[in-house]
């Protein structure tokens, strides 16, 4: 690496570290400002008129109870009381507005994240983002913008009632406020690092019971059960030692820190007040009402510190959530300027090369092959020659680092990207069918009212009629409840139903049967094979059902292309796909 591009790259991590994830977090999810603000100046308004309170009960003091005296206590206190309310509701609102504008923003860029986001960040932590993290900074923020201005308004406007009252009184803050400094700084520093450790090991606790929880069966099948109650108490007392630092380490300090500056301020006071008072410096009504401002003055400034120390430990619970605001994101909406017109015929990968982001190795190297519009293309290849990430480029999922994929001749970069994810269905093996009905299982992604006709017609082509009839609900039937209870190979005929009911130009099958008997794995490529005549049809799959029919076979090794054309042509130029065909018995389908 040149002397510059080290330098300019030491500067960004410099920047990285200077950067706080907190402040980065505010800039980039649009809060509800305005709520914010209007909170701070209620909150203003009311510690203003709170800092008259002191000196209005001290006067009292002076023996005059006039009604108009009594009742200008009694209308400070009465709006200072009103204020408060709707300072407090007002907060209420700022603080759930700024979580749920957190959480939309979470929801948002996760839900248009690229790849390398996925492929980087564990799933389960991704769920204690907007449940967590979300709510957590929605309550940092009015902790920041709220209540530290507030309570420094506050803070002030006694400064200055004091000021008023008697200036020489006032020295004794010279020795409360840099105590109270400092205490910001050293305790601001210590809780950010234990908030920080606070996220991430209940980050890790939600992602590691998460993946126990999804698969209980797994660990019974393994009958690794006792292992497992290990791991999950050692998680669990991760956690326990983390939650006893923040809670009880930093709870103690906060407690001792704001019971010692009480009672030593108030010490102060007193024996400061009492030695004026004595040398007839100050009148006793000043002395009560900064005895009463003293109080405050300490209070408050024990809330800034307190306020101040969680925003710090905001500041490190933000860090995760600032990895995903700056992550990429995919091109969307109103964004993303491609071409909505997505043109029909061949499509053609033309010198594809690929690596990973997590990964150097190129995956695929200078691969060009043409999937023939209307047509059954198999693509075949050894285990981990990169089939199915070629899949993914061609959902545009990633892009390749070399060459480019074409539909029609026009380069599938320059298109809209929604528009064309909806030209193609995409079915794995494993495809999931989320909980709610069987109907909105099988329209889920069809962007059109589907009518019960239709729906028993779809049904009946992928053979699911007697199961369907067997349902209590028929197809309002619940799947959350029977989703245990479905077979593979009702998942898949499901899958595959949803799939057809999307009328796609385009069909890509991963595996589409690998996981199914053999019985039910003929069936399905029946249905596959029969089902999407007309459509362009690319299927990844090691069954001879789909190689043996398929119009065109395409052979991948190792991240690079063995060749391409009919099974017969294949066998007779393509060492890799004889292999493969001879090793899988192939022979006996093909009759050769
Ligand atoms: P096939 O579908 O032919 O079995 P894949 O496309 O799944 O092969 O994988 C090709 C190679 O890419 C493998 O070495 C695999 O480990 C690697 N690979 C797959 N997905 C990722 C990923 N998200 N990050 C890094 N490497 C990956």
């Amino acid at each position: 690496m040149s002397k510059a591009k080290s330098a300019s790259s030491n500067q960004t991590k410099a920047k990285k570290k200077k950067r706080n994830d907190f402040f980065f977090v505010c800039k980039h999810v649009k809060f509800s400002w305005g709520l914010i603000i209007l909170a701070l100046v209620v909150g203003c308004v009311q510690s203003v008129i709170t800092s008259t309170v002191p000196d209005a009960t001290a006067n009292l003091f002076d023996g005059d109870f006039s009604t108009s005296k009594l009742w200008g206590v009694a209308q400070t206190l009465l709006i200072t009381l009103i204020l408060g309310l709707i300072s407090y509701i007002v907060r209420v609102f700022a603080e759930s507005k700024s979580t749920l504008a957190a959480r939309k923003s979470v929801w948002e860029r996760m839900i248009h994240a690229g790849m390398d986001y996925y492929d980087a960040n564990d799933p389960a932590s991704r769920l204690s983002m907007i449940t967590v993290d979300a709510q957590t900074m929605g309550a940092g923020l009015v902790q920041l913008f709220v209540s530290i201005p507030t309570y420094a308004v506050l803070l002030l406007s006694c400064v200055i009632q004091l000021l008023t009252v008697s200036p020489r009184l006032l020295t004794i803050l010279w020795i409360l406020i840099p105590l109270h400094i400092l205490y910001f700084f050293v305790m601001g520093r210590w809780q950010q690092k234990v908030g920080a450790q606070y996220t991430c090991s209940m980050g890790d606790l939600t992602g590691y019971l998460a993946e126990r929880i999804r698969n209980l069966p797994m660990i019974k099948n393994f009958a690794t059960e006792e292992k497992e109650d290990e791991n999950g108490i050692r998680a669990t007392g991760w956690l326990y030692q983390v939650m006893i630092t923040y809670n009880v380490k930093v709870g103690a300090v906060i407690a001792v820190y704001q019971t010692l500056s009480t009672v030593a301020s108030t010490v102060l006071a007193v024996l400061w007040g009492c030695h004026l008072l004595k040398a007839g410096e100050v009148a006793l009504t000043d002395f009560l009402a900064f005895s009463m401002y003293i109080t405050t003055i300490n209070v408050t400034m024990v809330v800034i510190s307190t306020v101040w120390t969680f925003v710090k430990d905001f500041s490190g619970r933000a860090t995760r959530l600032a990895g995903l605001l700056e992550s990429s994101v995919e091109p969307h909406g109103k964004q993303d300027k491609g071409s909505t017109q997505v043109p029909d015929g061949d499509l053609t990968a033309e010198g594809i090369s690929f690596s990973y982001p997590t990964a150097s190795a190129p995956v695929l190297s200078n691969v060009s092959f043409t999937i023939p519009q209307g047509k059954v293309t198999a693509l075949v290849g050894p285990s981990g020659s990169g089939k199915t990430t070629l899949i993914k480029l061609l959902e545009r999922l990633y892009a390749p680092t070399e060459g480019k994929i074409t539909v029609g001749g026009t380069d599938i970069s320059t298109l809209n990207l929604e528009a064309w994810r909806k030209k193609i269905s995409y079915v794995v093996q494993d495809a999931g069918v989320f909980s709610g009905t069987l109907r909105d299982a099988l329209c889920y992604s069809v962007d059109r009212p589907v009518s019960d006709e239709e729906l028993h017609r779809v049904i009946a082509e992928v053979d699911l009629t007697p199961f369907v009839q067997s349902l209590p609900k028929g197809l309002d039937t619940v799947l959350a409840n029977w989703g245990g209870s479905l077979s593979g190979g009702q998942r898949q005929r499901i899958v595959i139903a949803r799939a057809i009911l999307r009328d796609s130009d385009i069909y890509i099958f991963d595996e589409p049967t690998s996981a199914l008997d053999p019985e039910t794995a003929n069936a399905i490529s029946r249905v596959i094979l029969q089902g999407f005549q007309g459509k362009t049809v690319l299927i990844v799959s090691h069954e001879l059902n789909f190689i043996a029919q398929a119009d065109h076979i395409v052979v991948v090794n190792l991240g690079e292309m063995a060749g391409a054309g009919s099974h017969k042509a294949l066998m007779q130029s393509c060492p890799v796909y004889r292999n493969l065909v001879e090793e899988q018995s192939y022979q006996e389908v093909f009759g050769a």
